[in-house]
């Protein structure tokens, strides 16, 4: 079976990549490298010892789509190519509606054009705005705060719009809470260029001392300790429920939504004191104000993945740490 991964060589899909890679899928990948680094290729090859088709082309454009569908028979599509940054998205959504939106019409037309009939899409939690209570399941009203969020209920809709209209097609909805971790290999992982909005990065770069000092935003929320809990999840085993979803997708049609989390939240001082002690390193921090937009808490029920699809996240939160500070000692 031979996927096309859109975004392989950012985080989660280069990550992804490899396992799909070590699990015997064929995979072409393709990236326009508006956020990662075109040595991703090389580096996802010498870990997996195989080799992939690579294109340097944007999601959004036809034609380029179409050449790389009519050069190969492409079976399913793993759609990870898009804009990520919250705040960003609210300083320009034009960007976020066209990139995020346009690249998914234009898979799914050409995916039409070329029979391609399986479509893995990479959801967030952030569809669930502010949940009424916890653990999330996959059937808790839907709603967002922000153009990100907006962007991936719209394509969840349309998605199932088309899914309606389509009866041969099979789309996974796969909602991710919060990947953090990174290739033991060190080779793979996170890496922002600019200041980091999300808490991993953050940490990372404070306890690499290239940051002073980590904003803790908020500890007065109705959590055990004040600060903000969330469900993080090692990257390589979100990366693992891609090949599951797509086992899945061989045998159903229509649209299958689940949950990627591990069910366990921890709190913003969880993450920095686990960070410090399975690394050897200081987080120095301060508690700041809330950050406009930000919940409570936010954790999965991981239930109907384990059901359905046979899929638990195996990887604790040390291993998290300690594997996303090798990647980033290693990559200073
Ligand atoms: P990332 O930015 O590391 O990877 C996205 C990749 O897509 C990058 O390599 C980028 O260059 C590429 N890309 C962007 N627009 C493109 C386009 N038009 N054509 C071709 N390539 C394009 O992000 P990630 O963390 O790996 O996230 C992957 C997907 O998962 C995204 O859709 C993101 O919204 C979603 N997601 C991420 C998280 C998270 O916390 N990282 C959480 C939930 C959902
Ligand atoms: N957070 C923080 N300082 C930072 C970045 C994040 O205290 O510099 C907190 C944030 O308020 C939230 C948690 O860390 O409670 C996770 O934030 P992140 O942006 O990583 O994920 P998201 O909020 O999108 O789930």
């Amino acid at each position: 079976m031979r996927i096309l991964v859109t975004g392989g060589c950012g985080y989660i899909g280069s990550h992804t990549a490899v396992e799909l890679l070590n699990a015997g899928y064929e995979v072409v990948i393709v990236d326009n490298f508006y956020n990662s680094q075109p040595n991703v290729v090389d580096k996802i090859k010498t870990i997996t010892q195989k080799d992939f088709a690579f294109y340097e082309e944007d999601c959004c454009d036809e034609k380029a789509m179409r050449k790389i569908f009519s050069e190969q028979k492409i079976d399913a599509v793993i759609h990870f190519a898009g804009y990520k940054a919250v705040g960003e998205s609210v300083e320009k959504p034009l960007a976020y509606y066209r990139n995020n939106i346009d690249s998914t019409l234009v898979l799914l037309s050409v995916m039409k054009e070329f029979g391609c009939r399986k479509f893995v899409f990479s959801s967030s939690a952030t569809v669930y705005g502010d949940p009424a209570s916890l653990p999330i399941k996959e059937d808790f009203p839907l709603s967002t705060t922000n153009p990100y969020g907006t962007t991936k209920l719209f394509i969840e809709r349309i998605l199932t719009d088309i899914a309606y209209a389509e009866k041969d097609l099979s789309v996974a909805l796969l909602r991710y809470f919060n990947p953090i971790g990174a290739h033991e290999s060190a080779l793979l992982g996170e890496s922002p260029n600019d200041i980091p909005n999300n808490l991993m990065p953050y940490i990372m770069k404070v306890a690499t001392k290239q940051l002073p000092i980590l904003n803790i935003f908020g500890d007065d929320y109705d959590t055990p300790d004040g600060t903000g809990v969330r469900d993080y999840i090692h990257v390589v085993d979100l990366a693992l429920g891609h090949i599951k979803a797509l086992e899945k997708l061989e045998h159903e049609t229509g649209v299958l939504i689940y949950n990627l989390g591990t069910g366990k939240g921890y709190s913003v001082l969880d993450l920095v004191k686990t960070c410090e002690r399975v690394n050897h390193v200081e987080v120095p921090y301060q508690i700041v104000g809330r950050r406009p937009g930000d919940i409570a808490a936010c954790y999965a029920d991981p239930t109907k993945a384990k059901e359905e699809l046979g899929w638990t996240a195996e990887k604790g939160i040390e291993e998290m740490c300690r594997d996303s500070y090798n990647f980033v000692i290693k990559n200073i």
